[in-house]
């Protein structure tokens, strides 16, 4: 079958007007031959020469009526008529000549018209016939007239002449009725051609009819299949121009049509390339959207940031007013951003430095560079709406927007660094507790004063100065207390030295005084002088009077010493003098103090390799049972003999110990070596408990307890005879590793004894909180008992108060029988010291043991 689609689009689209084209011209044809049918109808009927026919009737009519009138006449003529004959007769002439003329005409040409209905011969014939009769006619008539005008000349008429005249007239009336013949055959051959034509006529008619009928149908074929045409090949292309539209609209998800045609297949190639173009753009636009979300979410991030920065962001233009005033610069400055915007900058600066600071910003704006130039670290200061002012750390830029430059200010608050660098100085150069210059700041004054000593004769005077028995109000009170002490300490020492030197803390409870411009050893004497009388003043410490002397330690630069060491060394050794010549006093420096290195270095240095070296023992003094009167138990005392600087007290290098850490090994070594004298005084039958004493530092040692669990179980002692003294200082700074400490060993099963007690706080609220098994009094109470009668109280009190606690109590320093029998009758379980027994070696107590139980054996007790 015929396929459209193989036909191309314009083909296609020249279908339908050529069918039209062709329907068009079967109609312009099928009219065209009608039109031709009918004017050859006319034609026709024009060429019957009707007209002439009539005229040619008319001629015969009007012949016949001059015939008749002729007749008339020649018949009934008198004898006046002769002249009516004659007018008549040429009137009859006339129209015979007419007639005659028209029908020559009208013969030629009427011929051929009527010739299909009659034989051409019998036409000619006819007309010929029509010549000679009416010839004939003319003849007779013309005879007849000249009979009649002849007669009347004649004198009168006779019968005979009558006949002749009517001879001739009967022959034109005899010729007359041939030629009525003739024109009546004539006439019958026109009606029958006229009759042909009507025939003719309708017959055209009716082919109208039909040209009409298939004009119409032809024309409803045309608009079928115009219809089919459009319809069929707008199809594809409307089904393709709505993909286009839904394509257009961004629904990329279009089905294209199917389609054979190849200009389709084309156009539905080229819409799929647009498609693909689509979805390709939609890629872009995506990334561009993407890019754009991007670039609109930097924008936003970029107004984050300079709203989420910390720092004050401040962009001016180039008349230095401003034009962008972030978050921060609000917090900071504590203006309105509409407070600020368009004024000048110079707002935002003290009045002191406005000038300036304006004068520096112009030369900036001015000069030439066109870069970011950052001016780090600067460090202005700036004001804040309420006044304050404050330093700022600056950075400034410059920017090109445009032909304008804008400049950005980015402003940190330092007030905090600053402060806290300042702190940090402080830190660095101040002891944080007494608010004086440490050892680091005391040396560099030192050496500032130095400096200046160095051009004229004066001199500069070092005092170091220890407080006496410090370390024991701190064990027994509690740093607090300790730390009320050394603020009080120093108030006084600033009091006396402020307007002549320094007053340094060098730690612990040393201190530096540093007298500048000297210009005599008296005035040092003095001062020195002053210092320890005022030392000699009791402290006010929570409510309590302590009294807490001095040992001062004096040398001089240049004089002792061109180096600054070596000065502190003979001020130090000067202040150890002071100490051996029984403290709450001064020493000037003298050169057979030898000094070398630092007494305090020394002991340091000493004590490390001492440990190596078997230096430090352990001395065991006895603990009576008053009751029994039997050794109940010892307590170790470290023992430290060093081969350069002899026997050395506990009290000097336990505090040592404690400052450079040491103390956490010799703790160790004490409590290893306790437990081993222990064990071994089991194991010869004497079951004595053993009193160790526990350093508050010791505490800090997170080995402590594991160590002392180790210790027990290496020599598998019963842990009930160890007895640990603390004193209350160790309580007082509530450290939960402290408790939970004292709670491991009370689990452990070991004893608990508050040490040095009386000194301190003595609070009781400790003692329900610990589980302590023991108080000790400390011996300054004991001393004094038999003469001191508010000691006595005090220590009545102790004794009820620790039964009531259930405790038990041990007096130490009991060194007369007064004492014992003093605390025998109080009720006192425990006495300790020089009476009944000094610090002694392992062997020594062992022989102790060894002698009482002998004694105890032989029954001899007393
Ligand atoms: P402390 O715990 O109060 O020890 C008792 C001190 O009193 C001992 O001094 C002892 O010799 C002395 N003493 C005993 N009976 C009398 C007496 O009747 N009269 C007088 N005037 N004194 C007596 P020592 O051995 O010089 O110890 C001084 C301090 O050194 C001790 O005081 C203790 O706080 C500390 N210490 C001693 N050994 C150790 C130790 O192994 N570890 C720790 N952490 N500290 C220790
Ligand atoms: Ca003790
Ligand atoms: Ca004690």
């Amino acid at each position: 079958m015929f396929n459209l689609n193989s036909l191309s689009l314009r083909s296609r689209f020249l279908i339908a007007p050529a069918i039209g084209l062709i329907l068009t011209l079967i109609i312009f044809f099928k009219g065209y031959i009608l039109i031709s049918d009918q004017s050859e109808l006319l034609t026709g009927l024009h060429n019957t020469e009707l007209p002439k026919l009539a005229e040619a009737t008319r001629a015969m009519v009007l012949l016949s009526n001059h015939h008749a009138e002729l007749h008339d006449l020649l018949i009934h003529r008198d004898s006046d008529s002769e002249e009516q004959v004659l007018l008549s007769g040429q009137k009859f002439l006339l129209t015979h000549e007419e007639l005659e003329m028209n029908f020559i005409i009208w013969a030629q040409d009427a011929n051929y018209y009527i010739s299909e209905y009659a034989p051409k011969s019998d036409i000619d014939y006819l007309f010929n016939k029509i010549k000679s009769l009416m010839a004939m006619y003319q003849e007779q008539v013309l005879e007849a007239i000249d009979d009649s005008i002849s007669h009347s000349e004649h004198a009168h008429v006779d019968d005979v002449d009558v006949d002749e005249k009517n001879q001739h007239l009967s022959n034109a009336n005899v010729i007359m009725g041939d030629l009525h013949d003739v024109f009546l055959t004539l006439s019958k051959l026109h009606t029958l051609k006229l009759k042909q034509s009507s025939r003719d006529f309708k017959a055209a008619e009716s082919g109208q009819t039909m040209t009409t009928i298939i004009s119409l149908s032809l024309m409803f074929v045309m608009l079928l299949s115009a219809i089919f045409f459009s319809g069929h090949m707008s199809k594809a292309i409307e089904s393709i121009n709505k993909a286009m539209i839904r394509l257009a609209r961004g629904d990329k998800a279009v089905k294209l049509p199917e389609v054979k045609s190849q200009d389709l297949v084309q156009l539905v190639g080229a819409v799929s390339t647009f498609q693909d173009v689509l979805e390709k753009k939609d890629e872009q636009q995506e990334e561009l959207a993407s890019t754009v979300k991007e670039l609109t979410y930097s924008q936003d991030r970029y107004f984050n940031l300079l709203n989420i920065s910390a720092t004050a962001i401040i962009t001016v233009d180039t008349d230095l007013n401003i034009i962008l005033f972030n978050l921060s610069a609000e917090r900071i400055y504590g203006f309105n951003c509409d407070e600020v915007l368009g004024k000048s900058i110079g707002m935002l600066m003290p009045e002191v430095n406005r000038v300036s600071y304006l004068r520096k910003l112009r030369i900036f704006a001015r000069s030439s560079e066109d870069y970011i130039l950052t001016e780090a670290e600067v460090i202005r200061n700036a004001i804040r709406k309420n006044g304050e002012v404050f330093p700022v750390e600056m950075r400034l830029g410059k920017t090109k927007s445009g032909a304008n430059m804008l400049m950005t200010l980015s402003m940190t608050d330092v007030t905090e660094r600053i402060k806290s660098e300042k702190e940090i100085w402080i830190q660095a150069h101040y002891d944080s507790l007494t608010g004086l210059p440490n050892r680091f700041l005391s040396l560099k004054r030192f050496s500032e004063y130095v400096k200046d000593v160095e051009d004229n004769n004066e001199m500069v005077g070092v005092m170091f100065l220890d407080l006496d028995d410090f370390k024991k109000i701190n064990d027994s009170m509690g740093h607090e207390a300790g730390d009320i002490l050394l603020v009080e300490a120093a108030k006084r020492l600033r009091a006396l030295v402020d307007t002549v030197g320094t007053v340094g803390r060098l730690g612990g409870d040393e201190f530096i005084v540093l007298l500048r411009n000297l210009e005599s050893v008296e005035a040092a004497k003095a001062l020195a002088n002053e210092l320890v009388m005022r030392f000699r003043d009791p402290f006010d410490v929570n409510g309590r009077q302590l009294v807490l002397t001095s040992s001062i330690g004096v040398s001089f630069y240049p004089q002792d010493a061109d180096t600054l060491s070596a000065v502190l060394r003979n001020a130090d050794a000067a202040m150890y003098n002071s100490k051996k010549l029984g403290r709450n006093t001064y020493s000037l420096f003298t050169p057979d103090m030898g000094a070398g290195v630092s007494r305090k270095l020394l002991l340091e240095e000493q004590m490390r390799g001492g440990l190596g070296r078997g230096e430090f023992t352990l001395n065991y003094q006895p603990k009576v049972d008053l009751r029994t009167n039997q050794i109940a138990g010892v307590e170790a005392l470290v023992r430290w003999k060093n081969d350069e600087l002899g026997v050395v007290s506990p009290d000097e290098f336990i505090s040592v110990a404690e400052q450079s850490g040491l103390i956490i090994e010799l703790g160790q070594f004490v409590i290893y070596e306790a437990v081993r004298s222990m064990k071994s005084w089991i194991e010869a039958g004497f079951e004595i408990t053993i009193a160790i004493n526990l350093s508050p530092r010791q505490f800090h040692d997170p080995e402590l307890i594991p160590f002392i669990r180790e210790t027990v179980k290496k020599f598998n002692v019963d842990p009930t005879l160890l007895e640990l003294e603390i004193t209350e200082g160790v309580l007082m700074s509530g450290h939960r590793f402290i408790t939970e400490a004292l709670q491991s060993l009370s689990d452990m099963g070991i004893q608990l004894a508050m040490d040095d007690f009386g000194t301190g706080f003595s609070s009781l609220s400790y003692l329900r909180k610990y589980s302590f098994n023991t108080l000790k009094i400390d011996r300054s109470f004991i001393a004094d008992l038999m003469d001191d009668e508010e000691d006595r109280a005090l220590v009545d009190a102790i004794i009820s108060m620790a039964h009531s606690l259930g405790l038990e109590v041990v007096a130490e320093g009991v060194e007369t029988l007064e004492q014992l029998d003093y605390l025998t009758l109080q009720r006192c379980e425990y006495a300790q010291g020089f009476l009944k027994g000094r610090p002694m070696t392992f062997s020594t107590l062992t022989k102790s043991l060894e002698e009482e139980r002998s004694l105890l054996s032989s029954g001899s007790v007393a």
